[in-house]
């Protein structure tokens, strides 16, 4: 037990990101953990299935020995080799993330010299979780300045609570990793409005826009609704902007007993806290780009006040590295993040 490092997963907001970093950490260092109090802060403690695809799909690139991962558990072992490059194939029986999942694996697999490709199944639009268009718009597009070369393609939607979603990444290797630096937006370049739909009443996207229009100053081209297949039926509103140093994504998920003017205001009132601050980088893609700086050993961003995800991030970075990102405040819901 003792070569093992200890990780607390009831550290901080004690979610399943912990898990998920720790899993990522673990692999790109070599180092076997033992994760003890998983998820013990959210409600139903433990491992569901959303995390334990996550660690069977990183047992897999890494040929790991784990002990634990069973449903609910709240400690595992996790012991890697080394990390292989591959064509895998993920599935999540639920509508669990496959979105995280891909956060969990991909950092991986991209510091390899070898090609590899994912299919993954399961959720891909759901709560909580970056969508598969804030990973393909937000998320990568960070990456690829950094240097990754990676291509996503999605085949099929993915909604609660049934899931069924399927795409695609190719991660080709690339020269190292290189340093973020995003300190301002830059120019406005376009913005669009996507209203995504699956199996559900044709007047929905149409009140969404009706009511988004009058809050955005857009134009009526600017917006556009898409009819996709899925199992489960299911409408996000996507708000993108993208400047000439970053982009940003909001996704408002519509449900049944929710009316799509009250997911429309939900939706504006996101876009507006974004746009009240200049920070480039919002809340959500602040947290995840710790993993990838963490690869470069290095860079800097702009942020909104930093959440309690991204805190955690940089602890656990910080265990396995003794890397530590430094948070400065440097105006009033100003930022800046630095390793
Ligand atoms: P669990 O709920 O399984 O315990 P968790 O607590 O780690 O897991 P969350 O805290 O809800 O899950 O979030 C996980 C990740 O999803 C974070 O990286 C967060 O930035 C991202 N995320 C959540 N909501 C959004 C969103 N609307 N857009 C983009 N990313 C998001």
């Amino acid at each position: 037990m003792s070569n093992l490092l200890q990780i607390d997963g009831s550290y901080g907001e004690g979610g399943g990101q912990i898990l998920r970093t720790s899993l990522t950490m673990s692999m790109l260092t070599g180092t076997p953990i033992q994760i003890s109090n998983i998820r013990a802060k959210r409600s139903k403690p433990g491992l569901k299935a959303q995390h334990l695809a996550c660690i069977h799909a990183a047992q897999t690139i890494s040929n790991a020995e784990i002990s634990g991962a069973k449903p609910n558990s709240q400690q595992i072992i996790f012991r890697p080799n080394s990390i292989k490059a591959g064509d895998y194939h993920f599935r999540i029986g639920t509508a669990g993330s496959t979105t995280l999942l891909m956060q969990t694996v991909a950092p991986a697999l991209m510091t390899l010299n070898k090609k590899s490709t994912m299919i993954f199944e399961g959720g891909t639009h759901t709560q909580w979780a970056p969508t598969y268009d804030f990973i393909a718009q937000a998320y990568l597009p960070m990456l690829r300045r950094m240097g990754v070369a990676i291509e996503v393609n999605i085949e099929r939607y993915g909604f609660y609570p049934q899931g069924g979603g399927q795409w695609s990444a190719t991660i080709k290797p690339s020269s190292p990793i290189q340093a973020l630096k995003v300190l301002e937006r830059g120019e406005l370049l376009s913005q669009k409005a996507v209203i995504t739909c699956c199996k559900i009443p044709e007047h929905v996207p149409k009140r969404e826009i009706l009511t988004l229009l009058p809050h955005t100053q857009w134009s009526a081209k600017d917006f556009k609704s898409q009819w996709v297949n899925g199992l489960a039926g299911g409408n996000v509103i996507s708000l993108r902007l993208f400047y000439e140093n970053c982009s940003e994504v909001i996704d408002t998920l519509g449900r049944k007993g929710l009316a799509s003017h009250i997911v429309a205001n939900n939706a504006a009132k996101l876009l507006r806290q974004y746009l009240k601050t200049d920070a480039p980088i919002g809340e959500y893609l602040a947290d995840q780009l710790l993993l990838p700086m963490a690869i470069a050993k290095g860079g800097v961003f702009r942020t909104t006040t930093p959440s309690q995800h991204t805190f955690s991030n940089r602890k656990i970075i910080e265990v396995f590295t003794g890397q530590y990102f430094k948070f400065e405040k440097v105006s009033n819901n100003m930022w800046e993040i630095s390793l």
